[in-house]
This record gives C-alpha cells, sequence and structure tokens, in this order.
C-alpha cells in the first residue's frame, strides 16, 4: 500500500528543498551502507538497499520529483487514479504525456498537415533508468506506455461491422470548406478542416462500439527495448514510427525513449572514460606494491604502483573503461591512489614510527623541506 511507504525525502536523510548535488551525496552515501555486497544474507539491508534506490530514482528526477512533490506515493500508483491526471502511471517507466496524446489527436486541431488534412501521429517519450552496470554492457529493458492504434475492430474508419462510412455532405469528402471572411476592404478566402467530419470526408452513422466512432483507441503497450552498452544517462533511443498512429494518411509518431542511469558506488563516468579512488597504505605508497584494482563488471585486476608514489597519484588502465556506445572502442579507467594514514597506533607501534621518522633525512621528504626553505628562506 501507498500509504506504509516512508517519505523518499525521509529515506534518504535530506531536507524537502535539497539540491541534486546534495541528493546524489546521500544516496551514494545511503547505498554504499547498505548495498548487498557490503551485508550479505542482511535482509533488512537489502530492503534499505531498494527503498533508497527507489526514493532516487524518484527525486533525481525533476519530473517526477515534481510529481511526488504535489501527490505524494499516488503520483506513482497505478491504483490510486486520480493523482497524475489520466489514471495514474503505469509503474517507473512510464512517464509520458497523457495531455499531449489526446490535445492533438481528439482536440482536432488540424495544425500539421497543411496541404491535407493529414494529422502527424504524437511522438512519445518514455524514460527509463538503468544500472550504472547495465549502461556499460548494455541491457534489454520492458518499457511500458500508452498509444493511440487504429481500432482493429473497423480497420480504423469509426463503422461499426457491417456498415461503412459514408461521404460528408459539407464538404463532399473533402475534408476541406472554403470559408470567406469580410476584411472590409474585400474577402479573404481560406480553406478550413471541415468541422461536419472533422476533416476525414466522412460521416460515420453507426459508430464501432470499440472506438466510439473514432476509429482510434488508445492502447497500453509493452515492448522490450534493447539499450545499447555504452549509453550515457540523458541520452536518447528514438524507434522510429513506434509512437501514436497518424490520422488522414499522417505519419505515426516517434516513440522517444529517455534513458537515465544511477550512479555507481565506486565509479566515476566522463565520456567513455571510468574513474575510480583507491585507498592505499603509507607503507604501500612508499615501497610500492601490487594493489587490487576493482574492473566494471566484479572482479578485480593487479597493478603495481611504484615506490615513492605520493598521493592523489592518477594511473590509467587502458580499455577499462565504457565502450562508446557508437565506436564500441573502450575508454580507458583512471585510478587515483589515496595515501591513508594509520590510526590508532599502539605505543610500540607509535615508537617505531617515530624512530623511522628519525631516520628520515633531506633526501626522502625532498618536497616537505623544500617548502620550508621557501617560507623561512633558509
Ligand atoms: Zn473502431
Ligand atoms: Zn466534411
Amino acid at each position: 500500500m501507498a500509504d506504509n511507504k516512508k517519505d523518499y525525502y525521509e529515506v534518504l536523510g535530506v531536507e524537502k528543498g535539497a539540491s541534486d548535488d546534495e541528493l546524489k551525496r546521500a544516496y551514494r552515501k545511503l547505498a554504499k551502507q547498505y548495498h548487498p555486497d557490503m551485508n550479505p544474507g542482511n535482509a533488512e539491508a537489502e530492503l534499505k538497499f531498494k527503498e533508497v534506490n527507489e526514493a532516487y530514482e524518484v527525486l533525481s528526477d525533476p519530473e517526477k520529483r515534481e510529481k511526488y512533490d504535489r501527490y505524494g506515493h499516488a503520483a506513482f500508483d497505478p491504483s490510486m487514479g486520480g493523482g497524475a491526471g489520466f489514471g495514474g502511471f503505469s509503474g517507473f517507466g512510464g512517464g509520458f504525456d497523457f495531455g499531449d496524446i489526446f490535445s492533438s489527436i481528439f482536440g482536432g486541431g488540424g495544425g500539421r498537415g497543411a496541404r491535407s488534412n493529414a494529422i502527424d501521429g504524437d511522438d512519445i517519450s518514455v524514460r527509463v533508468t538503468i544500472s550504472f552496470e547495465e549502461a556499460v554492457f548494455g541491457c534489454k529493458k520492458e518499457i511500458s506506455f500508452a498509444r493511440i492504434e487504429g481500432c482493429s475492430e473497423c480497420g480504423a474508419t469509426g463503422a461499426a461491422k457491417g456498415t461503412k462510412p459514408e461521404t460528408c455532405p459539407t464538404c463532399k469528402g473533402t475534408g476541406s470548406v472554403r470559408v470567406q471572411q469580410n476584411m472590409g476592404f474585400g474577402f479573404m478566402e481560406s480553406q478550413r478542416a471541415c468541422s461536419n467530419c472533422r476533416g476525414t470526408g466522412k460521416i460515420v452513422k453507426t459508430p464501432c462500439k470499440n472506438c466510439n466512432g473514432k476509429g482510434f483507441v488508445r492502447i497500453n503497450k509493452k515492448m522490450d527495448v534493447s539499450i545499447p552498452a555504452g549509453i550515457d544517462s540523458e541520452q536518447r533511443i528514438i524507434l522510429r514510427n513506434q509512437g501514436s498512429a497518424g490520422r488522414n494518411g499522417g505519419a505515426n509518431g516517434d516513440l522517444c525513449i529517455l534513458v537515465r542511469v544511477l550512479p555507481h558506488t565506486v565509479f566515476e563516468r566522463e565520456g567513455d572514460n571510468l574513474y575510480c579512488e583507491v585507498p592505499i597504505s603509507f607503507a604501500e605508497a612508499a615501497l610500492g606494491a601490487e594493489i587490487d584494482i576493482p574492473i566494471i563488471g566484479g572482479g578485480t585486476e593487479k597493478f603495481t604502483i611504484p615506490e615513492g608514489t605520493q598521493s592523489d597519484t592518477s594511473f590509467t588502465l587502458k580499455g577499462k573503461g565504457v565502450p562508446n556506445v557508437n565506436t564500441k572502442r573502450k575508454g580507458d579507467l583512471i585510478i587515483t591512489v589515496n595515501v591513508e594514514t594509520p590510526k590508532n597506533l599502539t605505543s610500540k607501534q607509535k615508537d617505531l614510527l617515530s624512530a623511522f621518522a628519525e631516520s628520515l633525512g633531506e633526501g626522502n621528504t625532498g618536497k616537505r623541506q623544500g617548502f620550508f626553505k621557501k617560507i623561512f628562506n633558509k
């Protein structure tokens, strides 16, 4: 039930007016904390992880966030009819605009088809949210949306079975009428879609029951869509002619799938390159070491950092990034190492480290020595 759902802002622990950055930060922190990998077999953590993902999915999308702010959870619950306008949404994938579909198909503004009375079908937008890995490797997603299709009962004529539409007497079947307008200095003649037959040239005497004589019906569709490897957030996949049907010979609209990619817990992405911060110990940095580097898609790879590596040094692993969505050429993985200063030392460890520090000479810490020379000029 929608009523038992926790407030999405509460789930993420942010204020209602939180910025996108604040949301992202809160999400990353919680997603890390409750990630199933970090909490194996912990059902409560798993539930929290799901809640956090769901909350972020809605609040990070400006359109969904606005609807949520206005209607609460009802905006996304199909059983709660009222909230989101035309009978709610079908799940999280379906943020399409019913208003648009209805206004131009049934509203009768003969706008786009200038030459004839042809009206092109509407384009339909569907949002789909995928994980970071799904974007890198590609995936199949089922999307749901509603589109206008020609009624199959009557073959899009609007006339009941066994009957035929008749030629409109007003426009004699042409679908348009000439209108004269008195301009004071003369008449202006223009052509308009016939209002008697709404530009179709035909009159339906016995309407088809399935479409109420309109010839078109709204159908809820489900469709499997292949999302190519390497797609990035806010990119679109356009399926030509898969939108709503055109009228009077107009073209079908397109189906536009807007992809949103959820952030990853350790990787950041820029273009086809991946970035990752890897903590290393002071000893590893000083002595050099073979360290484990996380690889997108799972697993790790050995990488040798050289002796005397400074904190914040970056290394590039060629071809371990994201495949380009067009060329399929893979980007790089750029790791930045962070030296972690050891904490909570025992007194024995402190003694060892002090002795070690005393043993250091100018050649071991050149940067530091140079820095103080610059300040004190000696
Ligand atoms: Zn029909
Ligand atoms: Zn007519």
